[in-house]
């Protein structure tokens, strides 16, 4: 008798503490989740964190985008891009410039698949299109210039060699021709981010920059999946009510003419250019693409809202 009531005593400890560690356990990782905005590559990022060692992870976070900023970038005199663009040319140890090599090939990649509707050349057009005079208001360009900055676009006219000693040679086979991964770069940069959260054995986190974002492990206990709302295009600071359930290791891009644009007579133009027209897409909606990676989620956006078609979720298999 007395050993039963022993047992009963046992049990109700046992199931005593049970509760109380998987109270703390909720109330730990209730605790353990903060969440941060900055301004990175133009645009606002966003972090997302579970777990300890937030600050170590935030500033790897913040290490990437600061990197890719810096090697991508249209405006740094030491940036592969801006080099080439000045030059035309550009030879570098394989090594030395890994980021700028692996965007450009993912973008060739792209371009060829779109049917050139991605174009990474695309830059003498944005130019044209005044992107890069820093205001809103610009002018209509005129047919001859239309042409001529039509004839400095083309990744088919780039040339990437590499040689025994490991020595890479980018060149533009056409003057005047410039690159811009800006349709492409966000995504890398949130790539670069992810994976060296990983390497440094982060679980879960959700990685925004401009709205390419991807995610590691799960929001919390018991779901699988994050939520992801989208933008409603029609009025940006709003969501349309679509809810779009990411998997651990998805990237989800939107892209839209809402985003940039320039005022022309009173019309917008939207920051997305058909390179085989040279026009400025004319689209009222968003293209959401979720894919294995936010590279590939970012420039195959850009790619799908050029050709007119609609969002698309690529699977790891099928990729
Ligand atoms: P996203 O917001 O990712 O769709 O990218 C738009 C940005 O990509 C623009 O601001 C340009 O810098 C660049 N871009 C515009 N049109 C194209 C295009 N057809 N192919 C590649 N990049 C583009
Ligand atoms: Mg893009």
């Amino acid at each position: 008798m007395l050993k039963r009531s022993f047992l009963y005593i046992f049990i109700l400890v046992l199931a005593f503490v049970g509760i109380f560690i998987s109270l703390r356990k909720g109330q730990e990782l209730e605790a353990s989740h903060s969440s941060r905005q900055w301004l990175s590559m133009g645009t606002v990022a966003a972090f997302d964190f579970y777990g300890e060692g937030e600050a170590d992870a935030a500033d790897i976070v913040k290490g990437a985008f600061e990197e890719v900023s810096r090697e991508l970038s249209l405006f740094d005199s030491e940036s592969a891009l801006f080099c080439l663009n000045r030059d035309g040319a550009l030879s570098f140890d394989f090594s030395s410039r890994t980021n700028f090599l692996f965007v450009l090939s993912v973008a060739m990649e792209v371009a060829r698949s779109s049917g050139g509707a991605f174009d990474p050349t695309i830059n003498p057009l944005m130019r044209l299109w005044g992107f890069r005079k820093g205001v809103v208001e610009a002018e209509l360009p005129s047919k001859d210039l239309l042409q001529s900055a039509l004839g400095k676009v083309g990744y088919q006219y780039i040339s990437i060699a590499t040689n025994q000693a490991n020595c890479v040679e980018v060149r533009f086979l056409r003057p005047g021709m410039e690159l811009d991964f800006g349709g492409i770069a966000k995504g890398y940069a949130v790539d670069l981010a992810y994976e060296r959260l990983v390497m440094a054995g982060f679980t879960d986190f959700l990685i925004n920059l401009g709205g390419n974002i991807r995610v590691c492990g799960v929001p919390s206990q018991g779901r699988s999946t994050w939520s992801i709302a989208i933008r409603d295009p029609a009025s940006p600071d709003r969501t349309t009510g679509e809810i779009i359930e990411l998997r651990s290791g998805e990237a989800v891009a939107t892209s839209g003419s809402y985003e940039r644009y320039v005022v022309i007579d009173g019309k917008e133009y939207s920051h997305i250019i058909d390179p085989r027209t040279g026009l400025p897409v004319e689209r009222t909606d968003s293209v959401t693409v979720i894919a294995p990676s936010a590279i590939l989620a970012d420039a195959l956006s850009t790619a799908r809202f050029v050709n007119g078609e609609g969002a698309i979720r690529i699977s790891s298999e099928s990729n």
